[in-house]
């Protein structure tokens, strides 16, 4: 390993260098096989010192498509000057086949202030040791798993020691390039999706937009002298787009979730929304009830039909269930049947009604009752479950709830895990992308923009 000044243009002077390491490494291998290894100590020794071979084999490559650049003594400058070559640069770059070292030749323009390597360009080479098929792995590896393991499963599985700090920089720097409209998928991907939840079925798909909050714990930034603060739970928020395709079939189209407020939420859905064809779903807005929400959705979704999740809603009467008549009691079973059933009907005015007579039978139960009947207040035309059930529209969304757990909680939520709201989101962003198939796009534009740093005369 490790290129020569000497630049070698002749291809059989290239092959010669592959076939060199190739018979170097096979007498390593050799030596280490005399004593009857098994397949996997095979493997293992495979492992430990296939970096060496196949370093010379990319060396051989890049030498062989570069040999002109790599000879290069005359450029052009952007501003039309010829230019000299100044010097050879060494660079040693870190790919997941092994690290070679790259003499590259470097230009300066006087004029301009500007010193290129046109030979980065050409390789779109990133400017940190470790290369992009690298950094792309252990942003999707750190996106999974916390640092400090996935560091050492990185190692594990490629053989490439990837610290975690490095892990941790790259994530933050791609979760820069994930942007609200490159995180979501485009009006024709979502077109596509809801194509395929059209096949078969008689009727336009119904297309439900989910909006929920989960808590993440987030902590102040605190300098290198101060003490950082003590963490506080702020409320990520978010929102899941999935279309029901045939069999109750749920088809994923779009998870945006970021500790954010209002404003920030209401941005995303409006950006959301330009992307749906609205008048080829059945729009299905199911929220927890809090106010600002269907406001939110009756600005972006204004023919959405507003459903009040049953499933938060059952929660909130079972709760006054218990405080009213005790756990687990008859009357509480009875009761907690009887007003979901007439919720079910529609019937929100007797519900209500019948709140405000109830005696409640202690201070706990009264808070209870006056919570749940704020709480329903005003959800008139959202909890007629059975006649959505007729209509095929969906009275809950489970769908939400599973998305949160899998972008928030799965990776926020560690034990002694406190996120700088900054990286917290940062990460949400990356796992919304994983999850909505844009990952790839946000990677590209990553690379695009981070390469164009200038480098240094
Ligand atoms: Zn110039």
């Amino acid at each position: 390993m490790g290129a020569a000044l000497a630049v070698v243009d002749r291809q059989e002077d290239l092959r010669t260098m592959a076939h060199d390491a190739l018979d170097t490494w096979l007498d390593q291998i050799e030596a280490e096989t005399a004593t009857a290894p098994t397949l996997r100590e095979i493997s293992a020794r495979f492992l430990a010192t296939r970096a060496e071979l196949l370093g010379a084999c990319l060396e051989a490559v890049i030498r062989r498509q570069y040999a002109a650049e790599l000879q290069q003594t005359e450029a052009v400058c952007a501003c039309g000057r010829r230019l000299r070559r100044r010097r050879l640069d060494a660079k040693e770059i870190s790919t997941l086949h092994g690290r070679v070292t790259l003499h590259r030749p470097y230009f300066y323009c006087d004029a301009c202030g500007v010193g290129v390597h046109p030979l980065d360009a050409k390789l779109g080479l990133a400017p940190e040791h470790h290369q992009y098929d690298i950094q792309e792995r252990t942003t999707r590896l750190g996106a999974e798993l916390p640092y400090g393991v996935s560091d050492e499963q990185f190692e594990r599985l490629t053989g490439v020691p990837a610290s975690p700090h490095f892990i941790h920089e790259t994530l933050n720097a791609v979760g820069e390039a994930a942007t609200l409209e490159r995180v979501l998928p485009d009006a024709d991907e979502i077109a596509r999706r809801i194509e395929t939840a059209r096949a078969g079925a008689g009727r336009r798909p119904v297309l439900v937009v989910a909006c929920d909050g989960a808590h993440a714990p987030t902590r102040p930034p605190g300098g290198r002298t101060t003490k950082r603060g003590p963490g506080t739970w702020r409320e990520a928020k978010g929102f899941r787009l999935y279309l029901l395709g045939k069999e109750e079939r749920v088809i994923h189209v779009a998870s945006w979730h970021q500790i954010a407020d209002k404003p920030e939420l209401s941005q995303a859905l409006g950006v959301v929304s330009t992307r749906v064809p609205h008048d080829q779903v059945r729009l299905a807005l199911v929220a927890d009830g809090a106010e600002w929400i269907w406001d939110v959705f009756r600005e972006h979704f204004p023919k959405g039909e507003q459903i009040l999740d049953y499933y938060h809603c059952a929660e909130h009467v079972y709760e006054t269930a218990r405080a009213q008549y005790g756990d687990g009691s008859l009357e509480a079973q009875e009761w907690v049947e009887a007003t979901l059933t007439r919720l079910s009907l529609n019937e929100l005015g007797a519900v209500v009604g019948g709140l405000l007579r109830m005696k409640p039978r202690t201070p706990e139960a009264e808070d209870a009752i006056r919570a749940l009947s704020i709480y329903l207040e005003g959800q008139r035309e959202r909890v007629g479950y059975d006649e959505l059930r007729r209509r095929g529209l969906p009275r809950g969304s489970g769908g939400v709830e599973s998305a949160n757990k899998l972008i928030c909680h799965v990776r926020l939520k560690r034990s002694g895990a406190w996120w700088l709201e900054a990286n917290g989101n940062a990460m949400l962003r990356i796992r919304c992308a994983l999850y909505n198939g844009t990952f790839e796009r946000i990677f590209f534009h990553y690379m695009a923009t981070h390469a164009a740093a200038r480098p240094s005369p």
